[in-house]
């Protein structure tokens, strides 16, 4: 795995889309979550002038930019206000794509969740904080894991459950997938995996990091790559990532 400074303009050869993961790579880590009954408090993150700056610039050299999360849409549309021309939303890992004002949706999750929604909602344990607004798969955000939803998910045998160290996000095994969302939008924009870069840090990035010709991880601990950003510092890793680009491309 090579640092981020040793990345060239010939690594860059033929790539047209870059992927970017959002919490821990475009935003720090930590979604503040508050729910007491009906009444939902979640924090809206917004991304720094610098990094919209950024966006733009690599659009204009004619990369397409694709921003690819476990979040809603709804709360991508707000983090991404002032780039939505320049940006496609590929959400709730990998289950749909925003582009262009389209909705393009990548699977049907409703039948497989339906019944295993009011299970979880039953469980009442001190660790869970919430469950964040989603369309397509649930995300139950706690202080630390909770072995009642992990017993509830293991009896579903098409389901799956990532645990990243503050939420849950459980969806449908081998189809609500970061890399299934990416590969969709790859067709979509008449492209082939090798004009693909992607960067990741988590544990829901792993399948879709192997999808392009380059991956880039800002976590080795969870994610491999080849080529790592540091999770330390002040500079977020996309915004280091996106400055190597400008530099060499
Ligand atoms: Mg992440």
């Amino acid at each position: 795995m090579k640092h981020i400074t040793e990345m060239s303009k010939d690594d860059l050869k033929g790539i047209k889309l870059i992927v970017l993961d959002v919490d821990g790579v475009l935003v720090k880590r930590g979604t503040k979550i508050k729910q007491k009954g009906n009444l939902t408090t979640l924090e809206t993150k917004k991304i720094a002038n610098k990094q919209i700056e950024q966006i733009k610039q690599l659009s204009k050299k004619g990369f397409h930019i694709n921003i690819n999360s476990g979040r809603g849409l709804y709360m991508l549309q707000e983090m991404f206000r002032e780039v939505l021309e320049f940006v496609s939303l590929t959400y709730e890992n990998g289950s749909a794509t925003w582009f262009n004002g389209k909705i393009i949706q990548h699977i049907n999750s409703f039948n497989f969740l339906k019944n295993v929604i009011p299970k979880l909602k039953r469980i009442k344990h001190k660790n869970i904080k919430g469950f964040e607004p989603k369309e397509f798969i649930i995300t139950i955000h706690c202080t630390n894991r909770v072995k009642a939803i992990e017993s509830v998910i293991a009896k579903e045998k098409e389901l799956y459950y990532i645990w990243n160290g503050e939420a849950y996000d459980i969806g449908v095994k081998n189809k609500q997938l970061k890399s299934i969302g990416l590969i969709k939008l790859i067709s979509v924009l008449g492209l082939k995996r090798k004009n693909v870069l992607v960067i990741g840090d988590n544990y829901n990035d792993r399948e879709m990091m192997s999808v392009g010709k380059i991956a880039v991880t800002a976590d080795k601990k969870r994610v491999t790559g080849d080529f790592y950003v540091e999770l330390k510092g002040k500079k977020l890793p996309a915004d280091i990532l996106m400055a190597r680009i400008l530099k060499i491309k």
